[in-house]
């Protein structure tokens, strides 16, 4: 049993620098992935509460909007220190209700960290333009502003770094925020506003409310106070709250899901194919929206490759998060356990081949066995549906050309990757691939410094890099005429 430290697990909400309990008083139970047992109860707030904690953003934001960019900075500055001061506490809370192994509980953290420093980073830079002016008499500058309140729910895959790309920029631009966490992981959202007040975030700024996702979000979508709503989560919930953002006009941001195809051409340096493979799409047990989907190895090296593959997959230590040596955490619930199940069956019935795994794995509870299917086909439920789930289906293809058709052929365009050595073939794929994330001989490309966001049914705007701020800004035109030159 991991030692959860008692300061950041907090079971409260955090609204106007206040903690405070939903109305109704009602909570719900935050499970251990890994073992099914309690790890305690959050509040269960709703409409009333989001209203209050929209009200008091708005508020904040008279204020915080006049701060200056030193000021942000600083407090930015302040909220990094504190979040590596305060790692260990924050990675064993992550890895208690998320269930991800301990070391990559710690990554994920010090990975938020890294966003509050770059955004503290990229504040400073938020430059506006002169533009030349057609009157001799008028000049014409464009200035740029906060967008205001901004309403952020986020998924339980990376219960902390989610927020991060959500609560940073949103202080870096001087904007105000409410924050629903996933029902799954709520402490580690709820531990942004122990770290937001103990950075000395004036209250109201950043608040975090847990409970009904469907209330919470449509208060948030519905609010004329909010301006701009970010959501990180699946493509069918991302839609909802884009249609539900429609009649008040807000901004939006939207990182929704993916359907990562992972490509090993003939000429492609095996090893490294097959570590990037692993890497890709075993990471957080295979729940990310950037982990490999679908696997295409090229007929020459196909056999070798699966063959690899499927050795390094067996050799995958899954465990509890604080055991020695574990690479591989369970999934978040028995649902996601039952739809890996029936995918896995799906592509057996249509002639899918497992060579490694293919069931639950003996610890029980969110469980499942690294899993690689050969023979996969398009018809098979994993060629169009993203699996959250560590099977790895593999499909044997021909031709370069073959392969960007059925690597583009989805509603999906967040990340893809592929294996190659000529150099002419890498910018003919590269460039033929309809993904907003590309990684060429790399199966892991995610850095704060980058812009993170999809093509096509898989988001809206850009999370990172210099971009990640500017969704949270206005572009302001001003022509100052009358000047008498
Ligand atoms: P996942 O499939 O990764 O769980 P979801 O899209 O279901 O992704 O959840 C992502 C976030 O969206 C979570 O915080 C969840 O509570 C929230 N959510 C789910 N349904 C709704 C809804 N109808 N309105 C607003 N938020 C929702």
């Amino acid at each position: 049993m991991l030692e959860i430290a008692k300061e950041f697990k907090l079971e409260a909400n955090y609204i106007d620098g206040q903690w405070v309990q939903a109305d109704s008083g009602e909570t719900f139970t935050v499970e251990n992935p890994a073992t099914g047992e309690s790890i305690g109860v959050v509040p269960n707030a709703s409409g009333d509460e989001t209203k209050r904690a929209i009200e008091a953003a708005h508020n904040a934001f008279k204020t915080f909007k006049k701060t200056s960019v030193k000021e942000r900075v600083g407090m930015l500055r302040k909220l990094r220190k504190l979040i590596i001061e305060n790692q260990e506490s924050l990675a064993q809370l992550l890895a208690a209700e998320q269930g991800k192994p301990i070391a990559e509980a710690r990554g994920e953290v010090r990975f938020s960290a890294s966003y509050v420093m770059w955004f503290a980073e990229e504040a400073r830079r938020v430059y506006g333009d002169t533009i030349p002016s057609p009157w001799a008499d008028r000049r014409m500058i464009v200035t740029k502003e906060p967008v205001g309140v901004v309403g952020a729910i986020t998924p339980w895959n990376f219960p902390s770094s989610m927020l991060a790309r959500k609560i940073a920029p949103a202080i870096a631009a001087g904007c105000t925020i409410v924050c629903k966490p996933a029902e799954a992981t709520p402490y580690s959202g709820i531990a942004w506003g122990k770290l937001c007040e103990m950075a000395g975030i004036p209250n109201g700024v950043v608040n975090i409310l847990t409970g009904d996702p469907i209330e919470i979000g449509k208060e948030l979508t519905g609010n004329p106070l909010v301006r701009k709503i970010t959501f990180t989560g699946s493509t069918r919930v991302g839609k909802i709250l884009m249609s539900q953002s429609v009649p008040t006009v807000k901004k939006i941001s939207m990182e929704m899901g993916g359907n990562a195809p992972f490509i090993v051409f003939d000429d492609a340096d095996i090893d490294a194919a097959v570590e990037g493979a692993m890497a890709s799409k075993y990471r957080n047990s295979g729940q990310t929206c950037v982990c490999t989907n679908r696997l295409f190895v090229q007929s020459g090296i196909h056999d070798k490759f699966v063959e690899k593959f499927a050795k390094a997959s067996e050799a995958m230590k899954v465990g509890q998060s604080n055991e020695e040596g574990v690479v591989q955490g369970p999934l978040i619930n028995d649902a996601a356990v039952s739809k890996t199940e029936e995918f896995v069956e799906d592509a057996v019935a249509k002639g899918g081949q497992i060579i490694t795994g293919g069931k639950r794995h003996a610890l029980g509870h969110g469980f499942f066995e690294p899993t690689v299917i050969a023979n996969a086909t398009l018809d098979m439920k994993f060629s169009k549906e993203e699996t959250f789930a560590p099977i790895a289906p593999v499909y044997k293809f021909e031709t370069e050309e073959e392969v960007i058709d059925m690597a583009n052929d989805t509603e999906f365009g967040l990340a893809c990757y592929f294996y190659t050595r000529d150099l002419g073939r890498t910018f003919r794929v590269m460039e033929g691939l309809e993904y907003g994330l590309v990684g060429v001989n790399e199966g892991v490309i995610t850095a704060v410094e980058a812009p993170f966001g999809g093509f096509k049914e898989s988001g809206v705007g850009k999370e990172g890099g210099h971009q990640g701020i500017q969704d949270y800004l206005e572009e302001k035109y001003v022509c100052i005429g009358g000047l008498g030159i």
